[in-house]
């Protein structure tokens, strides 16, 4: 089910307008929902598992099991996958790993894969990969995060990652992805009227002002408008409600937040760190986040609109996360 304010992404991923320095940026990013369920896979629901898509990379956010099976059948290349983000040592979060790991050996992936987890999770998968993938055509990097501090984790030249610690029953991170600030957009119209030399644009874009062979000095703000906001995603699972994540999500295009429960069964996501439908709508009104994505259901429930309406009660833009769907933001 895709919700209206979503839209399916089309097959091919945009690309990059850097070559033209008269292309405004008009990206937008997507996120695919592999598997949507917790710890008891059911028939829809495969444990948990995102791609985000994002300038023409690909970041894979947890890895349950299963996760390679949904990827092929849902066509879903990773010729842009580097970076692989894992939020806590939980077996339906990293178990889909080893499998996930050995495919891309044999399906010609020729890139690095890194890994951002846990400390724990290297001592745990290199003897796997040492028994398992002696001859990978690409290297397996682990970067130990620290799941108990809200820092940077990756950044390239687009994009930033950053930790938001969870509380959970173990060491547990989610992850903020944010573009970083762009380019002002050149007014075509304007850069014609004053004959501005083709050399000069990269500047004005980030800000310079231009002076005329007369010597008129022509303000940056008449040749240019402002940069596009940056997209921010924000993934947060597994968790107990935790209101300190607010001011680290504060105002997201779109936040993806656990609802294992109900609030029928407040005292066991309680007693498990886990959070209900209504919890996860509360954040997501308290951080004023445009748009909310639920998952990690308990195989308990068979109607996921349950969960859906007790989270729409809180927070109107709330969708369903489901298995195998993909959501443009
Ligand atoms: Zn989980
Ligand atoms: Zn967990």
């Amino acid at each position: 089910m895709i919700s209206s304010f979503f839209r399916i992404l089309s097959e091919s991923i945009k690309s990059d307008p850097i070559s033209n320095p008269f292309q405004h940026e008009h990206l937008s990013a997507t996120l695919t929902i592999i598997g949507s369920g917790s710890a008891l896979p059911t028939k829809s629901n495969f444990p948990t598992s995102q791609m985000l898509e994002l300038r023409n990379k690909q970041f894979l956010i947890d890895c349950g099991e299963g996760t390679q099976i949904r990827m092929r059948q849902m066509g879903l290349k990773n010729n842009h996958l580097g970076h692989i983000f894992i939020s806590h040592l939980h077996g339906d979060h990293c178990f889909g790993l080893m499998g996930l790991i050995s495919t891309f050996g044999m399906l010609s992936h020729t890139s690095d894969i890194h890994i951002h987890a846990h400390s724990d999770l290297e001592k745990l998968l290199q003897p796997q990969l040492n028994y398992f993938c002696e001859k990978l055509p690409f290297q397996v990097i682990f970067h130990p995060i620290n799941p108990s501090v809200h820092e940077i984790i990756y950044e390239d030249r687009t994009i930033q990652v950053s930790s938001i610690p969870l509380k959970h029953r173990v060491p547990c991170c989610g992850f903020l992805f944010e573009e970083k600030a762009g380019d002002r957009h050149i007014k075509r119209d304007m850069i014609d009227f004053y004959n501005v030399p083709v050399w000069q644009i990269g500047k004005i874009k980030q800000g310079a002002d231009f002076t005329t062979e007369e010597g008129e000095i022509i303000p940056n703000d008449i040749l240019t408008l402002p940069p596009t906001p940056p997209i921010r995603f924000a993934y947060c699972s597994d968790t107990a409600y935790s209101e300190k994540i607010i001011p680290i999500i504060e105002g997201v295009d779109l936040l993806f937040h656990e609802a294992t429960f109900m609030e029928g069964e407040l005292p066991r996501a309680k007693a498990t760190m886990h959070s209900t439908a209504r919890q996860a709508g509360e954040i997501a009104k308290k951080a004023n986040v445009k748009k909310l994505i639920i998952g990690h259901y308990s195989a308990r429930y068979s109607l996921k609109s349950d969960l859906l309406n007790e989270a729409k009660q809180v927070f109107e833009h709330t969708v369903l996360g489901e298995d195998m769907t993909s959501y443009e933001f």
